[in-house]
């Protein structure tokens, strides 16, 4: 068997520990279905598992991941909409009653983009999938004499801004959050420390989560 085996001792230790403790809430779930009240659009990124670090439990959290947790502008037409697929799902069948955009330090795509990176393939799919984030690139501006890493941090944060705008264009979505029914976060993940950080909408500042805040 090819499986990797890390997935196989990983699903072992599940079945020891954490299945046996939440065996009822799963038979529940799976009887019931699920009704997480909270959306996270997060990165691929292997470092930022929104379960993992909002300690989440089966059924709480409904999660679309994808690289440099983006959401392309509302359109129509003959393509596949991922995102948007996941985005109707949950704000029409689940009723989610937050979506939070976490962006993360250190993310691939944005550095990608920031460095204008040679494309992958000659399909580059990185590269069309990261000029999503233009619109957030020409409001951080030139580089000019910040240093690389502060530039990166700017554009990573500016994105998640940005992908905010973007799940505004949603004509049915827009309309949920001017009801309240919806409300949308940005918040901002630094990998190296673990610190979580939350948009601020009045300033447009990131404010890191103050262990004051913390049980
Ligand atoms: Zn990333």
């Amino acid at each position: 068997m090819n499986f990797p085996q890390r997935l196989i001792d990983g699903y072992s230790a599940f079945t020891r520990g954490r299945l046996q403790a939440e065996q009822h809430r799963y038979r529940e779930l799976a009887e019931h279905g699920q009704t997480p009240e909270i959306m996270v659009i997060g990165c691929c990124d292997s470092r930022v598992s929104p379960e993992v670090i909002f300690d989440a439990r089966p059924g709480e959290l409904f999660v679309v991941r994808n690289v440099a947790n983006l959401v392309p502008p509302f359109e129509t037409g003959g393509t596949y909409h991922g995102v948007s697929a996941a985005l109707e799902f949950g704000v029409v069948a689940l009723k989610v009653k937050h979506i939070v955009v976490l962006g993360h330090a250190h993310c691939g795509g944005i550095k990608a983009y920031a460095e204008e990176a040679a494309p992958l393939s000659p399909g580059d799919f990185i590269g069309r999938w990261m000029s999503l984030i233009a619109p957030a690139a020409a409001k951080v501006g030139p580089r000019g004499s910040m240093s690389r890493e502060e530039y990166i941090e700017r554009m990573e944060k500016a994105s998640v801004v940005n992908t905010l705008d973007n799940l505004m264009t949603f004509p049915r979505l827009r309309k949920l959050i001017e009801q309240g029914s919806v409300v949308l976060h940005g918040a901002y993940f630094g990998v190296a420390a673990g610190e979580l950080s939350v948009l601020d909408k009045a300033t447009g500042e990131f404010r890191p989560v103050k262990a004051s805040e913390l049980k």
